[in-house]
């Protein structure tokens, strides 16, 4: 068996977490193998640190990651009390509100590889708020529809993070 990467110890065993295998260091916790899976652990381990909901919390990286956007909340939803997932944010000022419309359009491009209809909310509670949340035609969502809603969140995070690197998204 190879070598850690991280330290070069060479007890390094293979680990299962939430369906994803990977080879995990003994030593120092190093993952190594499928660049998915190890990433997709890695992005739940920072959620648990951060005690944000693992499956919201690319969204939520992405998100926060905007000059001029605040997130408040960022919910990964439940299936049994039929929650379906969401993050809300705040725009801090004007460059908050040119993300909104990067946000937008980058929901409506990759609408095609969603399988919930995502849009933007605008709330008010003790200021404007926005939600990205998926639409349904009910206010109690079948178990069903939140199962897809947070199947899309880590769609929905990669395609914030290859968008915002893209020549259209304005940068404010
Ligand atoms: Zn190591």
């Amino acid at each position: 068996m190879e070598p850690c990467n991280e330290c070069g110890n060479t007890a390094v065993l293979p680990k299962s977490y939430g369906g994803h295998s990977v080879l995990e260091c003994d030593l120092c916790g190093a993952l190594s193998g499928g660049h998915t899976s190890v990433a997709t652990i890695e992005l739940a381990r920072e959620a648990q640190q951060e005690g944000v909901d693992a499956p919201a919390y690319g969204v939520q990286r992405a998100l926060s990651s905007l000059d001029g956007v605040k997130v408040v909340d960022c919910q990964g939803g439940c299936r049994s009390r039929r929650k379906l997932p969401n993050v809300r944010f705040q725009a801090l000022d004007s460059r908050g509100f040119v993300q909104l419309e990067n946000l937008a359009k980058s929901l409506r491009l990759s609408a095609g590889s969603m399988s919930m209809a995502w849009t933007i909310e605008v709330d008010f509670q003790s200021g404007l708020e926005f939600v990205l949340t998926p639409r349904v035609a009910t206010s109690r969502p079948r178990e069903a529809d939140v199962a897809l809603a947070q199947g899309d969140l880590p769609l929905l995070a990669r395609a914030l993070d290859r968008d915002v690197r893209l020549s259209w998204w304005r940068r404010p």
